[in-house]
This record gives structure tokens, C-alpha cells and sequence, in this order.
């Protein structure tokens, strides 16, 4: 028993909960104190600076260089008095995590002494040496300078001693090389499209919000089974390892009641998470033993994307007190389910109607079904480009693996919303009869708020489905940043909703009625959109089937995925939309592939090394062992009792011999696989090649590492099994 995992057996064994109470009162005595909001902007700040932000935030209007500087000192003085001593601006950067850059206050006086100094210039804007971010091309080296530029509709916070300021990241040319960026003008289009459209049935709308709730679905293990496993502390999930004799088929896990050690790690990133103003509101055990989830209270889209990222940072931060570590892989081990972050997204009103809320009136009900239709027109058209917001190399072993959704992107509504887009389908076209109108009244728009509340049953299946008063985006990876999908989807909902109202108007002008109007033109994208709406299995077969009739792509891997983010439909779309323009489209493409390569190329470099350095060895030293009896029952017996004592330990023997063979010789073929794609000069292609040549072969090695360590004496084998990263707590 000298294998490091006893030793980490025995840590894992012997832990005690870390207790965590907050002491700090009732939630809502601490909620946001830690975040610069409304109420703190007012007790620190100037009237006007007060007012300029204000406006900053709601209308989208420029802050002045003077008025920075108030801001900056209201900040400052807030940010003091909760302990900073440090600020940073912290921001996205094409990496997947958050970056940011302390400096202090602190900056000595002529005179020797020193003072505390924030000024509106440090606010606004910095210059962090940007050149070890991704860009994709973008900059040459020697032009390496990017600029990070505050963002006003996200609220500063201070965590630790380290006032943080959400900004953007943008070339010194001002090209985006962030998430936040194109975010932040997706959704500018889409307040613009959707308002002109909302004026439709009130005038007084003058924004529209996107809304964003995310599920944010993780693992947590000990950290001595993490540290005990390089694939774990390397590439974040299990590269080998056999499932557990028992898994989730006992549904067992789900909604069970929570272990007392991670009791204690939610209730402290609660904490955190509250005092920073995320509202978070959920939590609960998934379907996986080991695995859980934790879910907020929907916000405006941009603030939620930068409190996902920083719960996502927190997260890590307080599973270490606990002794944990925070798995966001998306299949962190093979055998049971793996991790997503689900999409809760609407769109809602300044005068404080969510757009995809039925109504109590046939008005609101218009409305409702205009937005409602809109969206799946939106997804019809730009399916794939959702495709590949969702492509990366984690979330390509969850899609279509039959626990999540397919790789096929279809839109989910529930039989009564079908029954009633039927029921428009069959309307006549051109103005509407006063008989249509009664009926229409009647039967379709009037019945939708009874029927709905309960009856948007959840297909789990589904991709994207209707939920009641949102759509669902499902497909997303936990370890995503949701920008990316808010992203093209609040920018497809942008084009849309502009080409709904340039339909409407159209007919408008020829003389029908508003209301005749808007019906006319949904009740030709029912029909024009109708093959992405499915309501059955979307994990079974037979979808696969069907979809492929009905020509909706299902493509299954990272690499060319992403092919459907460089089209000249989607250019097209990030261009209207003022989102990205050619050069940043390519370039982000380019960094989305060269991350794919790098991770697969990780994770196979980490495999080869755990099979050539534990499982062999590990393997040869047991195979010694029988050999050494063999012998023995050889000199004891005579030959044939000895053959038929020894008969089953030879055929062991050999069997060892057959896995570590194929292991060794697969382990060249793999490392000749990857020198072949590096000698390739396209991104695409050694993607590519990384995915078709490089990934097959780490599944055979896999597979027969697998079967050794059941062959295997367990005290010999040196790896964290399953059942103890998953069962142990
Ligand atoms: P579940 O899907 O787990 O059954 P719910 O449907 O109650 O749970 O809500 C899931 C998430 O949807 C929550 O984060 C919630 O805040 C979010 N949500 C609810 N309404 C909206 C909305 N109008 N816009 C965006 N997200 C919303
Ligand atoms: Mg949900």
C-alpha cells in the first residue's frame, strides 16, 4: 500500500466538514454591499456624477472626462471604506477566465509622504502588456498594446482589498478581443430592434433588455483525489478510469439531500456571491453523484455573463478552503452525466413587461406570440451559428451523447403553443375577415394565459425549448462563458425582429390594418420556420433521422462546427448588427480552433504520460506477480495438475500482455498522429486532424487502461479510482 492513492484515500477519509457561517445577519442586510450599486453610487457620489452614470446606464450616454474624475473619487472613497487598497480592471479576454491587474492606490508625494490616488483617467481606461492574450492574428507583436476601457452598465465591486472594475479589452486599432465587447453591441441591437417593435402594441417602450438566468452545473472531488491525478490537475476531467459499479442508475443523487462538507462550501460561496450583488437563489444536487448545481435570479443579460464569470472564479477560490476542488469540465469522467450551463433568456421592457410573458389580453397576447414567433424564426434561419456558439472541445463529448442535447439545434414549445401556431398557420391570407377576428379572439390568442403556466412541460431533450415565459438555451457548456451564446443570440433576435418590422411596415403601407398586419407576416414564418420546431426524443435515433429529412445540420465536432461562424450569412449578421465586423469574426476563429487543438494535444500528451508512466509499469509489475506463481505451482505439482491449477493465471498473463501491448505500440501511433497535424500550417486543418487522427487513438488507449485496472490488484493500482473520486466525502 505505497501508492499516492492510499495516501490520498486516508486525507479524503479523515476530513471534517470546514464549517462556514456567515454572521453577517440577514441576506438582505449584506446583499450587494460589496458592489458600487445605486445606493452606494448615491451616498459617494457628486449629484451629477450621480446622474451622469445614471444615464450612462440607462440611455447608453457618454460620461465626460470631468465627471470621470468625480466618479473615480466617489469610487475610490467607497472602495476604501470596504478595505481596498488595490484596483484592477477586470475583464474577459479570449482565454475563457477573467484577467485583471492589480495596482495600488498608493503614490508617493514629492515631499516623501504618500496618498491614496484614483483618478478619472485610471477609471476609464488602461493599457495592460496584452500580448500573451489570444487574438487571433489580430496584432502584430510589436503592436502588442491593448486597452481596457470601463463599462458603466456593470457595476464595480471590490472582493478581498482589490476594487474591480468590469471593462472591455480592445486592440490599440479597437478591434474587440473580448467577450464583453461584441456582448455589449449585440445587445444594443437588439434594444434598438425590439423597442421599434414593442412601440407596436405601446408606445411608451423606449429599451428593451435581454435577460440572462443561467444553471451553472459542476463537480466537486477532494483535492487530494485532483492533486492524486494528473489528468485532473492537467486537462480538468479523467482521461482514463473505469465507472463505478454503481453510477446514477439509482437516481439516487438527484435532488438528494447534500453532504455536510459541501453544505458548508455552498453556504460560503453563497455569501460571497450575495455580498457581490449576484442574486443567487438555487441550489441542489444533479443527476451524477458528485455533482450539483447552482442557479441565480435572472439580470440583464451583460451583468449576468460578468457574474457568471466571477461566480465561476469564486467558486474555485472557496472549493480550496474547503478541501475541494470545482470541476466545470463538461465531462469531467466518462460513464455518467456531464456538466452544462443552461440559458434562461427573455427579452423585458422599460416599462417593466417581459416580452416573452402571455398576457392577460388579446393585445398582450399579440405581443407575446409576435416576440414568441420571432424567436423561432431567428433560430430557423441561424441554427448552425448557434451551433457553433456552443462548439468547444469539453462540450463535444456532451452534445449528442444521449444525456445532453443532440448536436442538432431545434426548438422546443410545448403541445398547446403548437396547437395555437397551428390554429394561425391556417389563417387566410390578407386581411382578416371579422369572422377570423372572433375566432382568432376566441380560440388562439384568448386561450394562450389559461393553457400555458402549466403545460410548457419540460423536454429535457431539447436544445432549446419554450419554458413558460423564456426560452432555454440547454446546449451550452459548463465551462462556457455566456457571452458567446447571448451573444449571436441576442444578435440573431436583432436581425429578425429588423426584418419583421420592414414586413409589417411593407404591408402596412399597402394599406392593411397594424393587427392584420402582424398576422399576416407570422403566419408566414409558422410556416417558413417549421421544420426546427420538435417536440419528441431529440436524444433517440430516430431524430437523427429525421432531422437529416428535414436538412438540419448535425455536426458533431468542435472544429467544424465553428465552420458556421465564418459563413457569409453569419459575417453578414455580426456586421449589421454593428457585433464583430470580418477581420474580428476570422480572428475569433482562428483563436477558437487553436484552443481546440491545444486542448486535445494537452490531453493527449497527459494520457500518453499516465500510460506510459503509471498503467504499464503498474500493469508489468502485477503481470511479475503471476508469472512468480506460476512458476511455483511448477515446481510444486506435477504437470498436470499444475496446468489445470495454473491455467487461469496464464490466461491473465496473457491478457496483460495483449492490453500492454496495444497500449504501447497505440501510444506511438499517437504521438506520429500529432507530429503529422503540427507539421500542418492551417488552423483548420490540424484542428482538424487533431479531432479525426489524434482523438480515436487516445479512446483505444483508454479503452484498454480500462481494462487493466480491473485486472489489476487494487492496492497496486496508483490512480484515484471512480467509485472513490465519486463516492468519497
Ligand atoms: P428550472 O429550469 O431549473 O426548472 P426555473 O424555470 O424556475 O428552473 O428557472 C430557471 C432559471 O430561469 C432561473 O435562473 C431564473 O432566474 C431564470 N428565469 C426566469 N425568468 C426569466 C426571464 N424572464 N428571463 C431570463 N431568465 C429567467
Ligand atoms: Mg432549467
Amino acid at each position: 500500500m505505497s501508492t499516492i492513492r492510499f495516501f490520498c484515500i486516508e486525507e479524503t477519509m479523515n476530513r471534517k466538514p470546514v464549517n462556514f457561517t456567515p454572521n453577517a445577519g440577514r441576506v438582505s442586510d449584506y446583499f450587494g454591499s460589496h458592489v458600487f450599486n445605486d445606493k452606494s453610487m448615491r451616498a459617494y457620489m457628486t449629484k451629477e456624477a450621480y446622474r451622469s452614470v445614471r444615464s450612462a446606464i440607462d440611455l447608453g450616454a457618454k460620461i465626460d472626462r470631468e465627471v470621470a474624475d468625480q466618479v473615480a473619487a466617489g469610487m475610490k472613497a467607497w472602495a476604501v471604506s470596504k478595505g481596498a487598497t488595490h484596483y484592477t480592471h477586470w475583464f474577459q479576454p479570449l482565454t475563457g477566465g477573467t484577467a485583471e491587474k492589480h495596482d495600488s492606490f498608493f503614490e508617493p508625494t514629492e515631499d516623501g509622504d504618500a496618498i491614496e490616488k484614483f483618478s478619472g483617467g485610471m477609471l476609464v481606461q488602461q493599457e495592460p502588456d496584452a500580448s500573451s492574450f489570444p487574438n487571433g492574428g489580430i496584432r502584430n507583436t510589436f503592436e502588442a498594446r491593448g486597452y481596457t476601457a470601463w463599462d458603466p452598465t456593470s457595476p464595480a465591486f471590490v472582493i478581498g482589498t482589490t476594487l474591480c472594475i468590469p471593462t472591455i479589452f480592445v486592440s490599440y486599432t479597437g478591434e474587440a478581443l473580448d467577450f464583453k465587447t461584441p456582448l455589449l453591441r449585440a445587445l444594443q441591437s437588439v434594444d434598438q430592434a425590439a423597442t421599434d417593435v414593442a412601440q407596436y402594441f405601446d408606445k411608451n417602450v423606449k429599451k428593451v433588455n435581454a435577460t440572462l438566468g443561467w444553471e451553472q452545473e459542476y463537480f466537486l472531488v477532494d483535492s487530494a483525489f485532483f492533486n492524486g491525478r494528473p489528468d485532473m490537475a492537467l486537462a480538468g476531467r479523467a482521461l482514463l478510469g473505469h465507472g463505478p459499479a454503481k453510477g446514477q442508475q439509482l437516481d439516487d443523487h438527484y435532488f438528494g439531500s447534500i453532504p455536510e462538507r459541501v453544505i458548508q462550501f455552498m453556504q460560503e460561496i453563497e455569501f460571497e456571491a450575495l455580498r457581490l450583488g449576484i442574486p443567487i437563489k438555487t441550489r441542489h444536487n444533479e443527476v451524477a453523484p458528485s455533482q450539483y448545481e447552482f442557479a441565480p435570479i435572472f439580470e440583464e443579460a451583460n451583468v449576468a455573463v460578468d457574474h457568471n464569470s466571477l461566480f465561476m472564479d469564486l467558486m474555485e477560490k472557496v472549493a480550496r478552503r474547503h478541501n475541494f476542488r470545482v470541476l466545470l469540465h463538461e465531462k469531467p469522467f466518462a460513464g455518467v452525466n456531464g456538466s452544462g450551463k443552461h440559458n434562461n433568456w427573455s427579452l423585458a421592457t422599460d416599462t417593466g413587461v417581459n416580452l416573452l410573458q402571455p398576457g392577460k389580453t388579446p393585445k398582450s397576447n399579440l405581443q407575446f406570440l409576435t416576440f414568441f414567433i420571432n424567436t423561432i424564426k431567428a433560430v430557423h434561419d441561424h441554427a448552425d451559428m448557434l451551433r457553433a456558439t456552443i462548439a468547444s472541445a469539453g462540450n463535444d463529448h456532451r452534445l449528442g451523447a444521449n444525456e445532453a442535447p443532440p448536436a442538432i439545434i431545434s426548438v422546443f414549445i410545448g403541445e398547446q403553443l403548437s396547437a395555437v401556431l397551428d390554429e394561425l398557420e391556417r389563417l387566410e391570407s390578407g386581411k382578416l375577415s371579422p369572422q377570423a377576428k372572433t375566432d382568432l379572439k376566441l380560440n388562439v390568442v384568448g386561450k394562450i394565459p389559461e393553457i400555458l403556466l402549466d403545460n410548457t412541460d419540460r423536454n429535457r431533450t431539447s436544445p432549446f425549448a419554450f419554458t413558460g415565459n423564456k426560452f432555454e438555451f440547454r446546449a451550452v457548456g459548463s465551462q462556457a462563458n455566456c457571452a458567446q451564446p447571448m451573444t449571436v443570440l441576442n444578435a440573431i433576435m436583432a436581425d429578425q425582429l429588423r426584418k419583421f418590422k420592414s414586413d409589417v411596415d411593407a404591408l402596412i403601407k399597402n394599406g392593411m390594418k397594424k393587427d392584420d398586419a402582424i398576422f399576416n407576416v407570422l403566419k408566414d414564418y409558422i410556416k417558413a420556420s417549421k421544420k426546427i420546431r420538435f417536440e419528441g426524443d431529440g436524444y433517440g435515433d430516430a431524430w437523427k433521422e429525421e432531422a437529416a429529412k428535414r436538412g438540419l445540420n448535425n455536426v458533431p465536432d468542435t472544429p467544424r462546427a465553428l465552420d458556421f461562424m465564418v459563413t457569409e450569412e453569419a459575417i453578414r449578421i455580426f456586421e449589421e448588427n454593428g457585433v464583430l465586423n470580418r477581420v474580428e469574426v476570422e480572428a475569433r476563429h482562428e483563436i477558437l480552433l487553436e484552443e481546440y487543438q491545444k486542448r486535445i494535444q494537452i490531453e493527449s500528451r497527459v494520457l500518453g504520460d499516465i500510460a506510459g508512466n503509471h498503467v504499464i509499469p503498474t500493469a508489468i509489475r502485477y503481470q511479475s506477480t503471476l508469472i512468480e506463481s506460476v512458476q511455483r505451482l511448477k515446481d510444486l505439482f506435477d504437470e498436470k495438475t499444475y496446468k489445470s491449477m495454473a491455467q487461469a493465471q496464464l490466461d491473465m498473463i496473457s491478457e496483460i500482455s495483449k492490453h500492454v501491448t496495444v497500449i504501447i505500440s497505440e501510444k506511438k501511433a499517437m504521438i506520429e498522429a500529432r507530429k503529422k497535424a503540427n507539421a500542418l500550417t492551417d488552423t483548420r486543418e490540424m484542428a482538424i486532424a487533431y479531432c479525426d487522427t489524434v482523438k480515436p487513438i487516445m479512446e483505444t488507449i483508454r479503452y484498454h487502461a480500462d481494462k487493466l485496472e480491473l485486472l489489476v490488484d487494487d492496492e497496486m493500482w496508483p490512480l484515484p479510482k471512480f467509485r472513490e473520486l465519486l463516492f468519497t466525502r
